[in-house]
């Protein structure tokens, strides 16, 4: 752990609020990778979601009793997420849960819910403690009428007919922890099947990941099922992706829209966007906003149109572009590429 992270962890929450106040006051925060060597003629702000419903919640330690209502919240929020994407012609990458392709599920003979699916065993990491029972002991095996936050193919199918052209991206399929330590490659390879095999259904192909609660790992099986990038936190706010030694493009975590627990107001909230913005424009690089569907109402009602007009306006006067996360991954291969071919030719020349 860093000084600063340590000197961080150590504050109450008021003073986290305050610390993080000054450094954006003062232009510290966000940060930039200020020696990265460019390949974009213009910065490049991408979106994502990350889609998961009651899924996300449901071995949670703080917040297990409200993985039904965050279902419910993210469902009433979804269709004025679309709007207001669509409102600005601005494209997200929505990282779903696999499960929620579904209308319906049922019991296998056993009395279990898919049967199909290998577990996890028990795990406990910084965030969800699966001590008993059995991995998918919460899933009704319904459908989408009896039990609305945890299937969700309605929505997927508004996202797909949205004008925008969003990507569906991959959250897993029970949203379990990804890390080489708790999901087994065997593991891992059937909870991407069964996204893929969803996805196909809908004639999508699935090729952006993020990882759920941020457990990073098995790329391998991601490289063997063609995907082609992942969201990660780097060192810096504002950064370049980079190809990492399966070849997925790497892209920056750059921050989370919601709600804040300082009691920040909208003013603050969009001076923060813009100062963003202004670097990523000014170094070229990549900002990437990531968010929960089932964010505050205030946030989504006061705030997010006001990001989005924002990031609209830097796109109009040509500072930035917005692509999705596919999108980026395609392109920074397709540049790097050029550069090493470039690179190479000058070396015989
Ligand atoms: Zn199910
Ligand atoms: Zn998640």
């Amino acid at each position: 752990m860093n000084v600063y992270l340590k000197i961080r962890s150590a504050l109450s929450d008021k003073n986290k609020g305050r610390l993080t106040r000054f450094l954006i006051q003062t232009g510290l925060k966000p940060k930039v990778n200020k020696r990265a060597v460019t390949p974009f003629k213009q910065g490049i702000i991408v979106f994502s979601a990350d889609f998961e419903m009651a899924w996300a919640f449901r071995f949670s330690k703080t917040r297990q009793s409200e993985a039904v209502k965050k279902g419910l919240e993210e469902r009433e929020n979804v269709p004025v997420l679309l709007g207001l994407f669509e409102q600005y012609n601005i494209p997200v990458t929505w990282a779903t849960v696999g499960h929620l392709f579904l209308n319906e599920c049922k019991q296998g003979s056993d009395g279990l819910p898919h049967p199909e699916m290998p577990r996890p065993g028990f795990f406990e990491n910084r965030n969800w403690n699966f001590s008993s029972g059995d991995w998918y002991q919460h899933d009704p095996c319904t459908n989408v009428i009896s039990d609305p936050s945890w299937y969700a193919s309605d929505l997927i199918d508004q996202i797909l007919a949205s004008k925008v052209n969003h990507e569906i991206g991959c959250h897993t399929f029970s949203h379990l922890d990804f890390t080489y330590k708790n999901c087994p490659k065997s593991l891992a390879d059937a909870e991407l099947d069964a996204c893929i095999r969803v996805a196909a259904e809908k004639n999508i192909k699935l090729k952006s990941m993020v990882f759920p609660g941020g457990t990073f790992g098995n790329y391998e099986s991601l490289k063997e099922k063609v995907f082609t990038c992942y969201r990660v936190p780097m060192n810096n706010h504002i950064d370049l992706p980079y190809v990492d030694s399966n070849g997925l493009v790497a892209i920056p975590s750059s921050l989370g829209l919601d709600k804040d627990p300082y009691g920040w107001s909208k003013e603050f909230h969009l001076k923060m966007i813009r100062r963003f913005l202004e670097k990523t424009a000014k170094y070229k690089l990549v900002c990437h906003f990531w968010f929960h569907p089932s964010m505050d109402e205030w946030y989504l009602e006061n705030v997010m149109p006001d990001v989005l007009n924002l990031v609209a306006e830097y796109r109009e006067s040509s500072k930035i572009q917005v692509k999705t996360m596919g999108q980026l991954a395609d392109e920074f291969k397709k540049l790097t590429a050029e550069t090493k071919r470039r690179e190479g030719r000058n070396k015989y020349t």
